[in-house]
C-alpha cells in the first residue's frame, strides 16, 4: 500500500479535482503507460459508511469499479465517490470507517521528509471526531501510535482543561476523557513493551533514588541540628551532650 500520509494527501487532491465531472488524473509513468499509483478517493454507499479507496475510477468518474476494494478491504456493492463539495457534510453527519481512517493517520514527517505545516495538517484531519479518535486509540498496538493519536487530539481539540471535573462543559469533559484514555493506553503499552532487563534496571534506578532521598533528608536534618546547637552555644545557652558533640564536629 502507498504510504499513509500520501494516501491522505491523495484523498485531498482527488476530492479537490472531483468537484466537477472529469475523473481525477492518476499520476502516470513518464511513457504514459500504467499509472504508478492510482489516486485515493473518499467513497460511500448512499447514506452509508465513508471509506477510502485507492483505485482508478469508472469512465464516468463517479464510482470506483465493483472489483476495486477499499483500504479496509470491505466487500461492498458499487461505491460512489464523495465529491469535494459534499465532503464536509459527509464527515459531519456520516460514520467514517475507522480502519480507513487509520490508514490516513499522519506519519511524521511529511511525504518527502519535510514536516507538513500545522495548518495544512489540521485541515487534512479536520474531519476526525472525538469518537473517531477513541476508536483509533482502541486499535493502537504501539507506543508510537498513541503519540500520533495524542498529537492529533491536541491539534484538533486542544489540551485537556485545567478546570475541576464538576465545572467542565460537556465538550471539555469529552476532550479530557480522550486525553486520559490516550495516557492510559500509552502507559499500558509502555509497560507491556519493557524487556525483563529494562524492568530490572528500572527497579534498580528506583531503589537508588529512594536511598539517595533518605540520605539527603538525614544530612539536611543533621545540618539543621548543628545550626541550632551553634546558635545556642553562641548565646551561652545549655547544651545537651549530643548538641556539644554536634558543635565539636561542626
Ligand atoms: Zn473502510
Amino acid at each position: 500500500m502507498i504510504p499513509m500520509l500520501q494516501a491522505a494527501l491523495l484523498v485531498r487532491a482527488a476530492n479537490e479535482s472531483s468537484a466537477g465531472a472529469p475523473a481525477p488524473t492518476a499520476p502516470c509513468r513518464a511513457d504514459g503507460s500504467e499509472p504508478v499509483a492510482p489516486a485515493a478517493h473518499l467513497v460511500a454507499r448512499p447514506r452509508g459508511v465513508v471509506h477510502v479507496a485507492v483505485s482508478p475510477l469508472t469512465p464516468s468518474g463517479r464510482f470506483i469499479p465493483v472489483t476495486a476494494r477499499t483500504v479496509c478491504r470491505t466487500h461492498t456493492r458499487r461505491l460512489a465517490v464523495v465529491p469535494r463539495s459534499r465532503a464536509v457534510d459527509v464527515f459531519r453527519y456520516r460514520r467514517v470507517c475507522v480502519r480507513c481512517i487509520k490508514a490516513l493517520l499522519p506519519t511524521a514527517p511529511g511525504v518527502d521528509g519535510t514536516p507538513l505545516p500545522r495548518d495544512v495538517e489540521a485541515q487534512l484531519y479536520s474531519f476526525l471526531t472525538i469518537p473517531n479518535l477513541h476508536a483509533v486509540l482502541r486499535s493502537c498496538t504501539t507506543v508510537d501510535q498513541t503519540h500520533m493519536v495524542g498529537r492529533l487530539a491536541l491539534m484538533l481539540f486542544g489540551p485537556k482543561t485545567m478546570r475541576p471535573p464538576a465545572r467542565r462543559s460537556q465538550g471539555q469533559a469529552a476532550v479530557a476523557d480522550l486525553h486520559d484514555a490516550i495516557h492510559k493506553t500509552r502507559a499500558r503499552l509502555v509497560a507491556e513493551t519493557r524487556t525483563p532487563e529494562e524492568r530490572a534496571a528500572l527497579r534498580q534506578q528506583r531503589d537508588t533514588q529512594v536511598f539517595n532521598d533518605a540520605l539527603t533528608a538525614r544530612q539536611r536534618k543533621r545540618a539543621a541540628a548543628v545550626d541550632k546547637a551553634l546558635e545556642r552555644a553562641r548565646r551561652g545557652g545549655f547544651l545537651t551532650p549530643y548538641e556539644r558533640q554536634l558543635v565539636d564536629s561542626a
